[in-house]
């Protein structure tokens, strides 16, 4: 404290913000001036500061009493006597940039001049606020975010003329205060924190209005998918929807490139203001009456999560370029200041950044935004390789990250999974007898690595793997066929029977040998575009990898039979309602949703995954005896490992499992 010279703190402004921003000062052990304009209101605020004390100290957060800490803490209608004697003063009068600069102006006259000022406010130019005081050097932003004692984030920021001791002291104070500072370096619309919240939440408007999406569908995807605390509807009503409309309209008229929505209008106009009016998007029992909207656990799963997150990408890649403030800044400020459970960079790595900048260009063409025009920082990237995780450098660098180049494949060890890249693009992938022993090698290479939980394959341009060789079929003779379909058929058996969970990630073309590839693994999902297909009679032969006989079990030998006789091509969304993928995802999210399978599987415990898929495998050809005998043996196998013990411990006990693979 006394290194930064600062002991006594004036707080202008005792409401919802000031209130808890007096405590945070208190609690830290500043001398804490609270000033407002009438005496109930001062009374009213010590006596919320109180009941939040006693509760930090119920729940044991302090280390000192209640009343030591409220000792600290003086209050006066006077801003003369509140200013006089303080090293630092921080505005949280209401949202109005003429009261705010009357207080500053006021403030200045009284305050001795080496006492910074700060402004919480959340979108009101720190520049033009400073320029009511003589001391421009030391007025800064600090954008506190609600409620002030419980949340982590602080940002603060710089204005025209504000100096670097200025920032300096104010970052380090927000640390003393037991805070994450980050610094945002241009005076902007909506620093950061308010810049990424409301791309995430005009996008998702969007999609309501223009294209029908069902409010509680898109939350429902936000958490399930996502992972969000909250639903982007959700958190609207609880910031209040009148509070939000005025956020982004003050945002606006400074240059924040955006289109208004019209929901928040409309809901506003009626006095449905969200959770403090008891109605927005959803009803509550009763004013500030906060109930949580109920939600499924498979609810939204159909919706795209890249296209809701690519404007705020777009947003972070602006940031960046723009100075703004830093990659490590940014994700501190959405997983603190919105309790993400991820940052930006991270999201946007792993979705990759060319499917973030195809689903801005296809957001662009849908809407006709220009705001979805997607920023050169990203374009850039994009064109020197920077593609995220899958070319080991995006937003970040993954030096981790193994690649191993094979004559037709790549094998690319990104822990917890391992990617099989069928690599001859400009001949569809085609299976040959040494793609197909390549496959057989990676899968051994990563079998005993413990860090590959899953493995993943997939074809790297437009498709995932268009069939076998043709050239092969040429002069064949039918022993030299019988033998090379075994070959392959081996292949086929070595992914079925593999020890770790393989995903196909069918990405275009899986037709005859691609499909059979992908028909061994455990779980398919399929992009959009992707065209599926047992082309084989149309050549005059019939699928040899198994085709004949993993179709039949995955979907029934109509199917099979009108797919293998007509050798006609389906779409993934048809082979979605004939059960042969599980999923089918949109081209710019199928990068992402299989890390997201890939995370699931990894959380679980790989033994377990094992048994289960051998299980599954061997009743698919056993009689029913045999294989409830054979179930029932594996059980007594995964009873005797250490990740069974853990994983009953661990529920017994509440808590997350820790799986070793033991
Ligand atoms: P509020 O209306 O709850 O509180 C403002 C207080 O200032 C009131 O108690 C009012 O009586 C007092 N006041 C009015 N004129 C005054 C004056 N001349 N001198 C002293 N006090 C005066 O508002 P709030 O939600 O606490 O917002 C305060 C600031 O914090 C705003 O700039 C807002 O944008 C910003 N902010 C709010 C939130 C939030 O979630 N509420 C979050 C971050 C930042």
């Amino acid at each position: 404290m006394s290194t930064l010279g600062i002991k006594r703190v004036a707080v202008i402004g005792a409401g919802t913000m000031g209130h808890g921003i007096a405590e945070v000062f208190a609690m830290a052990g500043f001398e804490v001036n609270l000033m407002d304009i009438s005496e109930d209101i001062l009374r009213n605020a010590i006596n919320r500061i109180r009941d939040s004390l006693e509760r930090l100290s119920r729940r044991g957060e302090l280390r000192e009493g209640v009343d030591v800490i409220m000792a600290r803490i003086r209050t006066t209608t006077d801003l003369a006597r509140a200013v006089s004697d303080v090293d630092f003063l921080v505005e949280a009068v209401p949202e109005n940039a003429e009261l705010k600069k009357n207080v500053f102006r006021e403030a200045d006259k009284y305050a001795p001049p080496h006492a910074i000022f700060v402004s919480n406010t959340s979108t009101i130019p720190i520049t033009e606020l400073s320029e009511a005081t003589n001391r421009r050097d030391k007025f800064a932003g600090m954008h506190f975010m609600n409620p002030p004692p419980l949340m982590k984030l602080v940002e603060v920021i710089r204005g025209k003329y504000t100096s670097d001791d200025t920032i300096n002291t104010v970052v380090q104070l927000a640390r003393v205060l037991g805070k994450e500072p980050v610094v945002v370096n241009k005076d902007v619309p909506g620093f950061i924190v308010n810049r990424v919240l409301f791309r995430v939440m005009l996008e998702a408007c969007r999609e309501v209005v223009q294209e029908g999406v069902k409010i509680v569908d898109l939350d429902a995807m936000a958490r399930n998918v996502l992972g969000l605390p909250m639903g982007p509807f959700e958190l609207l009503d609880y910031i209040g929807l009148d509070t939000s409309l005025f956020i982004v309209k003050a945002m606006m008229e400074r240059g924040f490139r955006a289109h208004p929505c019209p929901l928040l209008e409309e809901l506003v106009s009626k006095g449905k203001l969200g959770v403090k009016s008891g109605e927005g998007f959803y009803k509550y029992p009763g004013p500030g009456q906060y109930v949580k909207p109920k939600i499924l656990p498979e609810q939204g799963l159909d919706l795209d999560p890249v296209r809701l997150m690519a404007p705020a990408i777009n947003e972070l890649a602006w940031l960046i370029r723009e100075g703004v403030a830093t990659a490590d800044d940014i994700d501190k400020s959405v997983r603190l200041g919105l309790n993400y459970p991820w940052g930006l960079t991270e999201f946007a790595d792993e979705a990759g950044l060319d499917n973030i900048v195809d689903a801005l260009n296809t957001l662009k063409s849908v809407s006709g935004w220009e705001e979805y025009e997607p920023d050169p920082l990203l374009l850039e990237y994009v064109k020197t390789g920077r593609l995220g995780r899958k070319t080991g450098k995006g937003f970040r660098d993954y030096p981790e990250i193994e690649e191993r180049r094979f004559e037709e494949i790549i094998l690319r060890v990104d822990p917890p999974a391992a990617w099989i890249i069928l690599n001859k693009p400009d001949k569809l992938n085609v299976l040959t007898p040494r793609m197909a022993d390549e496959i057989v090698n990676a899968l051994r290479m990563v079998e005993d690595d413990p860090r590959v939980r899953v493995v993943v394959i997939t074809g790297s341009g437009r498709a995932f793997c268009a069939g076998a060789d043709i050239n092969q079929f040429q002069n064949a003779t039918p022993i030299q066929m019988f033998k090379a379909m075994r070959h392959y058929q081996s292949m086929t058996l070595e992914i079925e029977y593999y020890t770790k969970p393989v995903i196909a990630a069918i990405n275009g073309y899986a037709l005859g040998g691609g499909l059979e590839i992908a028909m061994a693994c455990d779980l398919r999902i399929a992009s959009e575009e992707a065209l599926l297909g047992q082309p084989e009679v149309n050549l005059g032969i019939i699928p040899g990898a198994g085709g004949t006989q993993r179709l039949t079990r995955l979907t029934n030998p109509g199917i099979s039979k009108e797919l293998i006789l007509t050798g006609k091509q389906i779409s993934a969304t048809k082979a979605l309602e004939y059960g042969i993928v599980n999923r089918v995802v949109p081209k710019h999210a199928l990068e992402y949703e299989v890390r997201r399978w890939v995370k699931d599987l990894a959380s679980k415990p790989p033994l377990a995954l094992m048994l289960a898929k051998y299980a599954i495998n061997y009743g698919i050809e056993a009689p029913i005896w045999s294989s409830l005998n054979g179930e029932a043996s594996l059980f007594g196998v995964a009873i005797s490992t250490k990740d069974a013990a853990e994983g009953v411990r661990a529920f017994l006990e509440k808590r997350r499992p820790k799986f070793t693979g033991e």
